[in-house]
């Protein structure tokens, strides 16, 4: 088949390079080149966060899991398993996710920064994306894909490329494409700094002052963040970059004497579930497969959602 696949983020390449790995002829349209994309500045660790419904993300995220564990292992440029800990001020319950992910356990007494009582240790994916996905990108050109760039108004616009099938992984502006209005922005705010040694990645989700993570990179340290739906002003906000650097020197005081390098915000594709369907009766008369809406786990969901749009063209 020959499938167009709208958007080259997380969810545009990894549907794309698993098509071509079933055979499939694909030319990828996109707006942007990827380093605009909301992915390229994902932070981007593997954890499920705003995104539903709970039952597909769980086997989409645990799918994706072994797959960037086996892409860690095999030294995919930006891929590696991370040491993380998980902090809360009492005890909680068992997250679900600590199922999928390795050597889950309580934290040592000795393992806590000041302020907290209890943590978990696991171990899970840490994607530097500036380096995965324009591996990704080359590695979906080598299978032979065509790109074409180009802003897609109505999914019709794209029958002068003769698919059989097209494949909707337009991020938050895909609702536009087929009048979903209950896409929306949920727009995350990060700071860059530099690493002043961090090894292990921190995140509070329930900090006084919002949410908190920490997330150390080859040559640098994203802190975050912020998870605010409906907004759409990408303007870094200096009050609440200010707040986010408070909030990470309590999960890590060794950020004391980071340099800021740049505050950053991308806005998350929100919706109160995933949409991965095939729409079989659309306007244009081609078959289209829905895959959007993904939410603040676009990473750690984004290869489990690309082998299911395999399996549904496969079935075409
Ligand atoms: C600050 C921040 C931190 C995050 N951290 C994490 C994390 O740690 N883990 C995680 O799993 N997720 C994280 N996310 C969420 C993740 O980034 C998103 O879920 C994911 O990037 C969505 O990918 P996508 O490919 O669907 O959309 P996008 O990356 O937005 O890509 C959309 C693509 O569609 C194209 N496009 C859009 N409209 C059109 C059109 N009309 N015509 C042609 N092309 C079009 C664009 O050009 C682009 O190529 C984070 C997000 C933010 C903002």
């Amino acid at each position: 088949m020959h499938v167009v696949v709208i958007g080259s983020g997380i969810s545009g390449l990894s549907t794309g390079a698993e098509l071509l790995r079933g055979g499939h002829d694909v030319t990828v349209v996109s707006a942007e080149p990827i380093s605009a994309t909301t992915s390229f500045l994902a932070a981007a660790v593997w954890f499920p966060t705003a995104a539903g419904p709970a039952d597909r993300v769980g086997a989409w995220s645990t799918e994706t899991f072994s797959h960037l564990e086996a892409q860690a292992a095999a030294r995919t440029p930006g891929v590696r398993m991370c040491e993380s800990l998980a902090l809360y001020r009492s005890e909680p319950p068992t997250p679900t996710w600590s199922r999928t992910v390795r050597a889950f356990r309580a934290a040592e007494a000795d393992e806590l920064p000041p302020g907290y009582s209890f943590g978990f240790r696991f171990t899970v994916p840490l994607v530097e994306m500036p380096v995965f996905l324009p591996h990704l990108h080359d590695e979906v050109a080598a299978a032979g894909a065509r790109w074409v760039r180009r802003t897609v108004h109505r999914l019709e616009d794209v029958a002068e490329l003769a698919p059989d099938v097209v494949v909707n992984c337009a991020g938050l502006r895909a609702g536009q494409l087929v009048d979903d209005q209950t896409v929306y922005p949920i727009r995350g705010q990060i700071v860059r700094v530099t690493n002043p040694g961090l090894s292990v990645s921190v995140r509070d989700e329930a900090h006084p002052l919002g949410r908190a993570y920490v997330h150390p990179r080859e040559n640098d340290c994203i802190l975050g963040g912020s998870l605010d739906s409906d907004q759409w002003d990408v303007t870094p906000n200096p009050t609440l970059a200010q707040s986010i650097l408070d909030r990470c020197r309590d999960l890590a005081p060794q950020l004391a004497d980071s340099r800021v390098i740049e505050t950053l915000v991308g806005l998350r594709p929100g919706r109160s579930e995933v949409r991965l369907e095939l729409d079989g009766s659309p306007a244009s008369g081609t078959p289209v497969i829905h895959n959007y809406g993904h939410g603040g786990s676009g990473i750690t969901i984004g290869y489990g959602c690309a082998r299911e749009v395999a399996t549904i063209v496969d079935s075409l």
